[in-house]
Formats: structure tokens, C-alpha cells, sequence
């Protein structure tokens, strides 16, 4: 029996209860032999609660001073945690993300994980405790002060853990059955993926399904670590994301055509009017946004205007970095040459994601004419080769799920998707 890396996000210990329901699931797993590193997020809405506590006291709060505030609600989960399990009869130590090993470049708010040195992890593990890792946060090794890792971090670091303790999964325990073929909170008749490659996860993820951070996957592909997706609150098995399918009975899982269906309403759109149609424009606005240090997704260009030479770029980023976009394009305007800003935050992303798409002719067609036939218009259309993305009003964005969802025979005809827990929020 070897190490396993189990993640608990903040639906699964929302209340006393929730402790104490996730702590008899460690000591099982403790008692059936195994090693067990425990990562843990927020009780519930902490990190939003905490988010609106600091915006309270300053509109744009420092980042060092939000990481510094955030990362108190990892801490609190993990001490109740480790306190839970001690109850239980079981030795269990707490360790913050900085003393877990968890080191980080110095960009707060959304660091990136350079290194794991979890020594201490792997010496009270030795001493037979089982670890309880605050997810989310690290420390930065150029100016040593405490780090995030970006919303939703907690399953980063427990995959960065599995990896640097060579663990033989990294199980992410949330208030869903697995990884589904649409968010089970818009769509009930979605259906349980069994597995899906890290590339269809990675796409998801990337387009907005927050079951796993897209950090998350991209690390697990880096060192080839299994993740299993499953509920905290029922026994079932969840989903397996890994790079080769595994087996039911002596049968391979095939791989499906379609993966799913993944949407986002967190981003913004931002067009910038009359721009003039010669060569650097499009260079100058998007090195500005680029040393902002603003991570764009989508981009469309109008033709010009003959009678005018001017057109329009469009783009779309996190409504998070919306502010500091704008500022950043205002203070450029001279040196860009643009008429005006447009900002629109009430916009939505609707991607279908699946490999098979590669092969099968037809896939894009079917996908607009299913938006077509529910009445929703099409703003912006981004592809990748097992991937297209298309921008609609935000209103429309349950509706066009479902309705695609529908028509690639992804709904489900027995059960309907359980949703345990959490606010959606
Ligand atoms: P946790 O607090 O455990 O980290 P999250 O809220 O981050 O949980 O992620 C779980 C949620 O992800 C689910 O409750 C569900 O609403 C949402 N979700 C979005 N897309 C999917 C999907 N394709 N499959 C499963 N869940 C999804
Ligand atoms: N608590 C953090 C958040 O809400 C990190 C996490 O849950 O993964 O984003
Ligand atoms: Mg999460």
C-alpha cells in the first residue's frame, strides 16, 4: 500500500459536521494501509467571505496583504481537521502550505508552483501521522512572503505534492460524482464521465469547468500522476483522469467522440474602437495588456471600415482583471491610437471540447446549428483542434448548454446528476 494525496475543497468541510465526516474518511484510508497526505481548502465560502471583507476596507486591496488574509482559511480547516482525527483515536499533524515545502514565484494572487520540498511532510509521515497540507498557498522564494496560487489552488497543490512524494494517486474529493459531461448544476441530465484524457480534461478545465483547476491537470500530465474526481459525501467511484484509459472488467474505456460541454461567465469583453488597419496595432494593445500581466483568451479582429481605414479588436479576459486592462489601455491611448473603449461583463463562454473532433467532419456544424435552434447569437467563435468556444450574452449561456449538450446525445436517460453540496458561488 503506498502514498495517497487526498484534496478536500471547501464544500467538504463546510461545517463541524463536514470535519468530521472527512475525517473518518482519512482514517479509513489510513486503516486500509495507506500513507495519507490530506490537502484542504476554505470551509465553504471563506475565500469569497474573506475576498469581500478586504474590498470592504479598500477597493483594491495589496496582494501581498490579500494572500497574507486569504491563507487564513486553508489554516483554520487544517487545525479543525488535524483536531477531528486526533479525535478519532489517530496521530495527525497540520502543516501550512510555506512549512509543507510548497515554494512559489512572488506573483500574489495567482503564483505559480516552482518547487516542492516537503521534507517535513515526508518525516511526520515516516513518524506514522498523517499530514494535513493548508492547499492554495506556498511561499515565495525570492522575497520569502506568503503566496496564493489563483482561485480554486488547493487542487494544484495537492497535485504538486502527489507528484514530489511520488504517490500513487492524487484523489480530488468535491460535492459531485466525478468529472461529469457538463456542470451537473446546469444540466441534470449530465452524465458521469468514467475517464478522460489529461489533453479533454485540460480543455475543460481551460474553458471553465471549475471541478479541476486547469493548473491542476496541466501539472498532473507534466509528471504523468493519475487524478481520481469523486464525491466526499457518497462511496461511489468518481473519474479517472489519466493519460492512458483504464480498464472495466478486462475492457478498456474508449474514448469518446465528445467530452462535454464546459461554459464560463467569469470573463469580460473589451473592444477597443477605431483602431487604425497598419501593422503593430494589434502588437501595441496586446503588449500593453501583456505587461499588465493580463492573461487574455479570446481575439477577433472587424475588417476595416473603407471609408474610415479603422476597425475594431475584440478580446476577452477574467472580469477580475477588467479594471486593470482599461487603465492600463487609457494610459497607452496616444501611443496605441484608438478612438475609444468598450467594456461588456455580461457576456459567456460555451465550449465543446472532445478529440474525436479531429476526426469527425460536422462537429462545428452541429454545434451551430444547436445554437441556432435555441434563438442564441453568436458573438465570438475561438477553435483549438479538440476545441470551439463561442461568446453569447450571459443569459443565454444555461439555455445553449443544455441545448448542446442535448444535441450531441450527451444527456443521460437514467439518473440525474447529484449535486451534494455547496453554494455554486
Ligand atoms: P471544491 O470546493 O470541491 O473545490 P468546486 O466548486 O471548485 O469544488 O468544483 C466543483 C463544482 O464544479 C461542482 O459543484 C460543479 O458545479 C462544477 N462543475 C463545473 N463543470 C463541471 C463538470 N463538467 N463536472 C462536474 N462538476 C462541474
Ligand atoms: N479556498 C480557495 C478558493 O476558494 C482555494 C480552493 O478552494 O481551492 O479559491
Ligand atoms: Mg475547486
Amino acid at each position: 500500500m503506498g502514498l495517497v494525496v487526498q484534496k478536500y475543497g471547501g464544500s467538504s468541510v463546510a461545517d463541524a459536521e463536514g470535519i468530521k465526516r472527512v475525517a473518518k474518511r482519512i482514517v479509513e484510508a489510513k486503516k486500509n494501509g495507506h500513507q495519507v497526505v490530506a490537502v484542504v481548502s476554505a470551509m465553504g465560502d471563506t475565500t469569497d467571505e474573506l475576498i469581500d471583507l478586504a474590498e470592504q476596507v479598500s477597493p483594491i486591496p495589496a496582494g501581498r496583504e490579500l494572500d497574507m488574509l486569504l491563507t487564513a482559511g486553508e489554516r483554520i480547516s487544517m487545525a479543525l481537521l488535524a483536531m477531528a482525527i486526533k479525535n478519532l483515536g489517530h496521530s495527525a499533524q497540520s502543516f501550512t502550505g510555506s512549512q509543507a515545502g510548497v515554494i512559489t514565484d512572488s506573483v500574489h494572487n495567482k503564483a505559480r508552483i516552482i518547487d516542492v520540498t516537503p521534507g517535513r511532510i515526508r518525516d511526520s509521515l515516516d513518524e506514522g501521522n498523517i499530514a494535513i497540507v493548508a492547499g492554495f498557498q506556498g511561499v515565495s522564494q525570492d522575497t520569502k512572503d506568503i503566496t496564493t496560487l489563483g482561485r480554486g489552488g488547493s487542487d494544484t497543490t495537492a497535485v504538486a505534492l502527489a507528484a514530489a512524494l511520488d504517490a500513487e494517486v492524487c484523489e480530488i474529493y468535491t460535492d459531485v460524482d466525478g468529472v461529469f459531461t457538463a456542470d451537473p448544476r446546469v444540466v441534470k441530465k449530465a452524465r458521469k464521465i468514467d475517464w478522460i484524457s489529461f489533453e479533454d480534461m485540460l480543455e475543460l478545465a481551460a474553458s471553465g469547468s471549475k471541478v479541476l483547476l486547469h493548473r491542476c491537470v496541466e501539472y498532473a500530465r507534466r509528471y504523468n500522476i493519475p487524478i481520481h474526481v469523486r464525491s466526499s459525501f457518497s462511496g461511489l467511484q468518481g473519474t479517472w483522469v489519466s493519460s492512458e484509459p483504464i480498464k472495466q472488467g478486462d475492457k478498456q474505456v474508449e474514448q469518446a467522440i465528445i467530452s462535454g460541454v464546459a461554459h464560463d461567465t467569469s470573463e469580460a469583453k473589451i473592444t477597443v474602437v477605431g483602431v487604425p488597419d497598419k501593422p503593430g496595432e494589434a502588437a501595441a494593445i496586446f503588449r500593453t495588456i501583456a505587461d499588465a500581466e493580463i492573461n487574455i483568451d479570446m481575439v477577433v479582429q472587424n475588417v476595416s471600415a473603407a471609408s474610415t481605414g479603422l476597425t475594431d479588436i475584440s478580446f476577452t479576459l477574467p472580469k477580475t482583471e477588467g479594471r486593470k486592462a482599461i487603465d492600463a489601455l487609457e494610459k497607452n491611448k496616444a501611443g496605441i491610437g484608438f478612438d475609444s473603449l468598450r467594456y461588456d461583463d455580461q457576456i459567456g463562454k460555451i465550449s465543446l471540447v472532445g478529440a474525436g473532433m479531429k476526426t469527425n467532419p460536422g462537429v462545428t456544424a452541429a454545434f451551430f446549428e444547436a445554437l441556432s435552434d435555441a434563438g442564441v447569437n453568436i458573438e465570438l467563435i475561438s477553435t483549438s483542434e479538440i476545441r470551439i468556444s463561442v461568446v453569447t450574452r450571459a443569459d443565454d449561456v444555461s439555455e445553449a448548454v443544455r441545448a448542446v449538450h442535448t444535441a450531441f446525445g450527451l444527456d443521460s436517460d437514467s439518473d440525474e446528476a447529484v449535486v451534494y453540496g455547496g453554494t455554486g458561488r
